[in-house]
């Protein structure tokens, strides 16, 4: 879907649009080229959400904005705050698709956890996410959208991470995800580095080796989730297409381009993912690869009849994998209490509309 055909006007959301894109719909219109860096010094830097926030712009050429361009409003439609600090905001689009986005902050810092895709086609065994299948990929405004928001609230933390660990698989939205990357990435939008922004994928090889290819060094995590073919394609179906020793090897491809340390997550389910053949299998799969494994606790989804290991199990398999040479630390739940795993917050809204 085009960017332009989501705003109900056909008009491009200039917040989609990279400072060179704009300069030249600037000319177009016989705007002159410094007033594209102004328009982006407030969406970027002051964080404006309306054309009508822009003080320093005149009325005439604020009219002439709403003429030619369109900039997206998120609606929040649930906001909810953990104990821990978490923030969860549930956004509605244009076309009242829903989508999550959660703001984690630490002591000094804030990462922001963003949806590229409203729903998901890949149907992992575990994540709410692919429950109800796959609508829509999000632009890129509507991605820099949920950004900009939370950074707006995120005034105690500054922002300083992002990670594409939302709803959707960012790697099938490539294009729009590029084009938020590099805005995020720009002096000129948010300036974040690369070594900052994590893409977290399923395993869509052919989109890990184009990524390897953009010259940036954008932190790859790939859910592994399984220790060979068989125990793999049970929990991600993606694994029919995509094998494990393909995977591994555009990921060898990939720290080879970035010189970049990937990170393996790897859920944790009692009796089915941490076994002592599981630890054997990873020792040799990832055998002197540059990375390190984020042990990820199951979060119940009703859906699924997966159960948590014990405390003392998951210690016990991190302490195994070390043992194999494998770096492994377990994730710390956060923002459990509003829901914060995968596509939760969506899930939970659309099965209430649907009773
Ligand atoms: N599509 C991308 C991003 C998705 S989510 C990907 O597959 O990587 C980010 C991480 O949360 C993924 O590793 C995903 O597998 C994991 N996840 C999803 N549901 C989960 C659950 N119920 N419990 C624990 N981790 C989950």
């Amino acid at each position: 879907m085009s960017m332009s055909s989501l705003s109900s006007s056909n008009k491009p959301d200039i917040r989609g649009l990279s400072l060179v894109e704009l300069t030249k719909a600037f000319t177009a219109i016989g705007e002159k080229p410094f007033r594209a860096k102004q328009i982006f010094d407030w969406i970027y830097k002051n964080g404006a959400m309306d054309f009508d926030s822009m003080s320093n712009i005149s009325s005439d050429l604020r009219t002439k904005l709403k003429e030619n361009f369109f900039l997206s409003s998120p609606k929040i439609v649930e906001e909810h705050i953990s104990n821990d600090g978490t923030k969860k905001f549930l956004f509605e689009m244009a076309d009242r698709e829903k989508v999550e986005t959660v703001i984690i902050p630490t002591a000094t810092r804030a990462t922001v956890c963003v949806s590229t895709q409203a729903g998901c086609k890949f149907g992992c065994k575990f994540c709410a996410s692919g429950i109800g299948g796959w609508t829509r990929n999000l632009t890129a405004a509507e991605i820099l959208s949920e950004i900009l928001y939370a950074k707006s609230k995120s005034n105690l933390h500054p922002l300083s991470h992002i990670v594409f660990m939302g709803t959707g698989e960012p790697l099938d939205n490539y294009d729009n995800l590029m084009q938020a990357i590099r805005l995020i990435n720009a002096k000129e939008g948010l300036g974040i580095a690369a070594r900052r922004i994590t893409v977290s994928t399923c395993g869509v090889i052919p989109k890990i080796l184009q990524l390897a290819k953009e010259g940036l060094q954008i932190e790859l995590a790939i859910s592994l989730h399984g220790y060979n073919d068989e125990s793999r394609k049970v929990l991600m179906p993606v694994n029919k297409k995509y094998p494990m020793n393909d995977l591994i090897a555009a990921c060898r491809e990939y720290i080879k381009a970035t010189k970049r340390q990937i990170t393996f997550e790897y859920i944790l389910i009692k009796d089915v993912t941490c076994s002592p053949e599981a630890v054997r299998e990873l020792g040799m799969l990832l055998k002197g690869m540059i990375c390190k494994m984020n042990l990820i606790p199951y979060n119940p989804v009703s859906e699924f009849d997966h159960k948590m290991p014990t405390r003392q199990e998951m210690f016990d398999f991190q302490d195994s994998l070390e043992r194999a040479g494998i770096h492994a630390t377990i994730r710390t739940p956060r923002g459990r209490d509003v829901g914060a795993a995968c596509g939760q917050l969506r899930h939970t809204a659309q099965k209430s509309a649907a009773v």
